[in-house]
């Protein structure tokens, strides 16, 4: 990694940057860093709302998984990447935040986060950074409008004044948790110089389900198989946490879930999920273990003899579904009834009616088109010297730590090529 490139650039260029979160900020520091005059724009009273908040305020920041891997968690549009990670990727990271003192510590799944599991410590690593950089960051300042003349982006109009710039550089994120700043303002500004936003939509979000699910409100399931079935066949699964809340369920493996369920939902698709609450066991073995139990305790009510097998929340529903009373003792559990038990310990199936909305998204899928975007610079290919990062592009991954590393190595990226026009190797 490059930390600065100042030396090969023959001219100031003076550069803008809208929105002070994950990406902006980077791209803020390394445009000042590659000797740009930069002046960094963010529209709430503090820097990195959204930062401060991530990986349940510790900050999964990002992940070691290696670059094909890495780019599997983005789905199809990962390619776009590649260019970008093979610049500025999670070795480069880790460093660039070791080298300003914030130690690091590698998680389960390949999981960065700081030591200490604060992800204010990240917020303030920047802050000091921009302001050794020369940056000089502004305070509740809203961006409205791009200018344009025929030669590309000539500078903004924030609260209501013109700014002249060489480039601008649209960090202004997605369009979920908007409290934090993130209200989508980047999307129309694209729009209106001639750039195509694929439908912003959620990801990564909670899903409302009908039935026996909303019954087990705060419950959380841990190892567990999930299938998601669309008009009645497979089109995901995952294996992991599941959180059964009021509306439905969330948790890590439902939000990956999510983006698909979410699409399909929108096509008025038939959504299922299928449950194996008893992954480690096949057929035959939770056969086994459940005629041992109905033995050893046959004068117990087989709601009691479930305890053994599921939480106290999912007994009740689970008897509800196999249609077999809760004071039934163990002796009397007929084959049938064993059966259906087993079928419904593999395969409960939750009914998904809705996802939860877009402002309680991890992520925002959609945004800038792809396509009109250069992956080599982050310029957009239709005006000249404006620059996309982060999640104010069409991209979105699964949780782990891969989200922020986009946007950390796109603000790379764009900050500076908006500098010194491209990046030398
Ligand atoms: C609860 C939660 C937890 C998450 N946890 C993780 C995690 O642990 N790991 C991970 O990889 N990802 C995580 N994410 C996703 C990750 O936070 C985002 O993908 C990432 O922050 C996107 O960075 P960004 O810079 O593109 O946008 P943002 O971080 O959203 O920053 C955009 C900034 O632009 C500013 N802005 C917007 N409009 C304007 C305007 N008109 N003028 C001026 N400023 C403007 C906003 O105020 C904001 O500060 C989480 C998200 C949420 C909501």
């Amino acid at each position: 990694m490059a930390d600065s490139l100042g030396e090969i650039m023959t001219e100031r260029k003076k550069i803008i940057v809208v929105g002070a979160g994950a990406a902006g900020m980077m791209a803020a520091g390394q445009a000042a860093l590659s000797g740009a005059e930069t002046i960094l724009l963010e529209k709430m009273a503090r820097p990195g709302m959204k930062l401060a908040i991530t990986g349940k305020g510790r900050c999964n920041l990002t992940n070691i998984a290696p670059i094909p891997e890495f780019i599997g968690h983005f789905g199809r549009n990962g390619r776009f990447l590649r260019q970008a990670f093979h610049r500025f990727f999670n070795d480069d990271l880790i460093l660039f935040f070791e080298s300003k003192g914030l130690l690091l510590t590698k998680e389960r799944g390949g999981r960065v986060f700081p030591t200490k599991g604060k992800a204010q410590q990240v917020v303030k690593v920047f802050v000091d950074w921009l302001d050794k950089c020369g940056v000089k960051v502004k305070y509740n300042s809203a961006v409205t409008e791009l200018l344009v003349t025929e030669n590309g982006v000539a500078g903004v109009v924030c609260n209501g004044k013109r700014i002249a710039a060489d480039a601008v550089i649209l960090s202004t994120g997605g369009a979920c948790y908007p409290a934090t700043g993130s209200t989508g303002d980047g999307y129309p500004m694209a729009q209106q110089l001639g750039h195509s936003v694929v439908t912003v939509r959620p990801a990564l979000v909670p899903l409302v389900t009908k039935g026996g699910a909303r019954k087990m409100a705060d419950l959380n399931l841990r190892n567990i198989g999930v299938r998601l079935i669309i008009d009645g066949k497979k089109a995901a699964e995952g294996f992991g946490e599941v959180t059964f809340a009021n509306y439905g369920v969330t948790g890590p493996v439902i939000l990956t879930l999510s983006a698909v369920a979410v699409d399909a939902l929108q096509t008025q698709k038939k959504v299922e999920l299928i449950l194996d609450l008893k992954p480690a066991l096949d057929d035959k073995k939770l056969d086994a273990r459940l005629l041992r139990d109905f033995a050893k305790r046959d004068k117990e009510t087989i709601a009691s003899i479930l305890r053994g097998l599921l939480p106290r929340e999912m007994v009740e529903v689970c008897l509800e579904e196999i249609e077999v009373p809760a004071d039934r003792v163990g002796h009397s559990v007929t084959a049938v009834e064993r059966k259906k038990l087993r079928h419904w310990l593999k395969n409960f199936r939750i009914t998904v009616i809705d996802h939860r909305p877009l402002k309680e998204a991890i992520v925002t899928a959609g945004g800038v088109t792809l396509a009109e975007v250069n992956p080599r610079t982050m310029e957009s290919q239709k005006v000249k010297n404006l620059f996309f990062t982060g999640e104010l592009l069409d991209l979105q991954a699964d949780t782990g730590g891969y989200n922020l590393q986009a946007a950390f190595s796109t603000g790379w990226l764009a900050g500076n090529c908006a500098a010194i026009g491209t990046v030398v190797e």
